[in-house]
């Protein structure tokens, strides 16, 4: 794969009929060379997105470009695109080799050629010695390698994945997620990812594009969306996060002290104004005290404890509410209906408009 391209949308709409919106208004940039995530959950729009990058479906209105070219109305077979769907597509009556080399063969390359170059994407999944195989005679992980060989084959400058591990076991599901990871590093292409796993677009994003009902809600490398989630919606669907009231009162144009009962903490406000507001407040960024400790925060009691060996999950009924704590499974560990204290900082801390 010799280049790889920027993918653009300017202000792009896609209607279905009279009624239905999938996509409204939306403009992003893929820079060359990078994996980008699109994350949401189902409906939001994500292969909407993704079939008018490949040109399989066209916008309605506002522009897609392609490494800076207007493609808005060409056919998928002029954007120098390939595309890698869930359910793989694999002719179950040709081998391997042959469903590789499918995309060749159309574009009327010599057969030598094709078969070599298809020899070639095929070793770099790691199926060489596959070739002659029927799909049916493949796990389902060898079915997927397949399927991205074959995109690979057109050297494209441009590789869209529509949740692509979601037939696979959650064991298989990381291993190919890395695995994918590993191939755009390698080859420098630029992959548009679909998938609606926060765990996986964190796991393999240079950057990711949270959508919720045909619009972004937000988006940036995944270390600025955990951190910084820009919403209530976000903290949830990026990691997990506690929704806290807090009353907010500004220090400076760059900080607020927040307030929840009596703790105090220094947090960048965002431009969010005076009064009350929201703390998001990960789960993991949570310290579990005895309730006489000096650095308490907030007082509870807890309700439920989980040992999952590593980690322990606790729920805390607090006089804010419910708090959901993951803290190590060695060291103070409280049971149910002992009374605890909770402590934080600034880490996994954000405020949310309240
Ligand atoms: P996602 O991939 O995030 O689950 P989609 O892009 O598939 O979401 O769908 C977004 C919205 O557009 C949904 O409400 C869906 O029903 C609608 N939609 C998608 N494709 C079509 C179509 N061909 N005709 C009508 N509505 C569609
Ligand atoms: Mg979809």
């Amino acid at each position: 794969m010799s280049r790889a391209a920027e993918v653009r949308f300017e202000r792009v709409w896609k209607r279905f009929g009279a009624e239905s919106v999938a996509v409204r208004g939306v403009s992003f940039t893929v820079p060359a060379g990078t994996l980008c995530t699109l994350l949401g959950p189902s409906g939001c729009g994500k292969t909407t997105t993704l079939r008018m990058i490949a040109g399989l479906e066209y916008p309605s209105e506002g522009r897609v470009l392609i490494g800076g070219r207007d493609v808005s109305a060409l056919p998928p077979a002029e954007r120098d695109v390939s595309m890698v769907f869930q359910s793989y597509a694999l002719f179950p009556h040709m081998t391997v080799l042959e469903n590789v080399c499918y995309g060749l063969t159309v574009s009327r390359r010599p057969k030598r050629e094709a078969m070599e170059a298809g020899r070639a994407a095929l070793d770099s999944v790691g199926l060489a010695g596959f070739e002659a195989r029927l799909p049916s005679e493949l796990s389902g992980g060898q079915q997927q390698r397949v399927a991205v060989a074959r995109a690979l084959v057109l050297e494209p400058s441009v590789l869209l994945f529509d949740e692509p591990l979601s037939n696979l076991d959650a064991r298989l599901r990381r291993k190919m997620r890395e695995e994918i990871r590993d191939l755009q590093q390698r080859l420098g292409v630029t992959v548009v990812y679909v998938t609606h796993d926060q765990a996986e677009a964190l796991a393999i994003s240079d950057k990711i594009i949270v959508m919720n009902q045909a619009v972004i809600a937000q988006e940036g490398t995944p270390r600025e969306l955990y951190a910084s989630p820009a919403s209530a919606f976000v903290a949830g669907f990026v990691g997990e996060a506690n929704r806290i009231p807090a009353s907010l009162r500004r220090l400076d144009d760059r900080d607020a002290e927040v307030s929840i009962g009596k703790a105090r903490l220094v947090l960048p406000h965002r431009g969010l104004p005076d009064g009350p507001a929201e703390l998001a407040l990960r789960p993991e960024a949570i310290t579990l005290l005895t309730p006489a400790d000096p650095a308490a925060m907030l007082e509870g009691t807890v309700s439920k404890a989980a040992y999952l060996g590593g980690v322990m999950e606790y729920t805390v009924a607090t006089p804010s509410g419910e708090v959901f704590v993951v803290s190590p499974s060695a060291g103070f560990t409280p049971a149910s209906g002992d009374a605890v204290a909770l402590s934080f900082g600034r880490h996994g801390a954000a405020l949310l408009p309240g």
